[in-house]
C-alpha cells in the first residue's frame, strides 16, 4: 500500500514544512532528530498516496495534514507515562505512528477495528522501519494483551463514557487512559464508569491550528495520587 508512489514535494515546499514541522514540534516540547522529522514527511507522502486510493481521512491537504495528524498527535507526547504505550481506534495511524516515530523509547500497540485501515498502518510501520509498533487489528474490546499498558491514548473514537468501556481494561493499575477531545468535554466527564475518574483536563495549543484542543486525563479511581 505505501510502496505505491510517493508524492515528491518541490524543495521549497519540503524545506518550509519540515521548519514548519520541526519549530511546531518545539513549541510542543518535542525536539526532533532529522531522522525523525524525514520521517514523519514519509508518513505524510504515504497518507497522501493511500488517501488517492481510499479514503482514510478527511483532511486531503498536506499543510492540514501536517497541523491535524502530525503536530496533534505530537500535542499529547509529553504526557505519555511508562514505556507501553496503545492507541485505541488508530484509524489511519493518529495519533500512534507520529508518536512512535518521535519517541522510540516506547513501544506502541496500534489497535484499530478496521481491516483496512489498520492494514494500511501496519505496511505504514513497517515501510517506516519502525519496530517499536504492532497494528492489532481487533475491536478494543475484545483485545486481550499479554499485560495491561501505562498509557491508553485515543484521539476522536467514542464517548469518555464509551472509551473506558471499551477500553479500560487495557489500562494498568497505575495507568493514564488519555482522551483527545477538540472541545471541553464537561457532561462526559460526569459519565465515567464506576470504577475510573477524571485526574485532570489539559487545554492544548497545537501550532498552526486556530482550533480547541483538550486532553482528558483518567486514572482508575483507585490510583495513588502520587503515582508518578
Ligand atoms: N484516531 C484516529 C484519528 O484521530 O485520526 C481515527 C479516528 S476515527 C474517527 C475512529 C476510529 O476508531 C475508526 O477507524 C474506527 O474504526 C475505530 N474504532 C471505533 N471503535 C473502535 C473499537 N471499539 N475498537 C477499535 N477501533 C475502534
Amino acid at each position: 500500500m505505501v510502496e505505491s508512489s510517493p508524492v515528491e514535494l518541490p524543495v521549497g515546499d519540503a524545506q518550509r514544512e519540515a521548519a514548519e514541522l520541526l519549530a511546531g514540534a518545539r513549541e510542543l516540547g518535542v525536539n526532533l532528530e532529522p531522522a525523525q522529522l524525514a520521517a514523519l514527511s514519509r508518513l505524510l507522502d504515504a497518507l497522501l498516496a493511500a488517501n488517492a486510493q481510499f479514503n482514510l481521512t478527511a483532511i486531503r491537504d498536506r499543510p492540514g495534514m501536517l497541523r491535524k495528524h502530525l503536530l496533534d498527535s505530537l500535542s499529547v507526547l509529553p504526557f505519555l507515562r511508562g514505556p507501553r504505550v496503545a492507541d485505541v481506534g488508530t484509524g489511519a495511524g493518529f495519533p500512534g505512528l507520529p508518536l512512535a516515530i518521535a519517541a522510540p523509547a516506547h513501544s506502541f500497540v496500534l489497535i484499530e477495528a478496521t481491516g483496512k485501515k489498520a492494514r494500511y498502518v501496519a505496511s505504514t510501520a513497517r515501510s517506516l522501519g519502525l519496530a517499536n509498533v504492532e497494528v492489532v487489528n481487533e475491536r478494543a474490546e475484545r483485545y486481550r494483551p499479554q499485560a495491561p499498558f501505562d498509557t491508553v491514548v485515543a484521539r476522536a473514537v467514542a464517548s469518555l463514557e464509551d472509551l473506558v468501556a471499551y477500553a479500560g481494561h487495557l489500562c494498568a493499575a497505575e495507568g493514564r487512559l488519555l482522551a483527545m477531545k477538540g472541545k471541553h468535554p464537561e457532561r462526559e466527564q460526569l459519565q465515567l464508569p464506576k470504577g475510573f475518574r477524571v485526574l485532570a483536563v489539559h487545554r492544548l495549543r497545537v501550532p498552526g491550528l486556530d482550533e480547541e484542543r483538550h486532553l482528558v486525563e483518567i486514572c482508575r479511581a483507585r490510583s495513588r495520587p502520587s503515582a508518578a
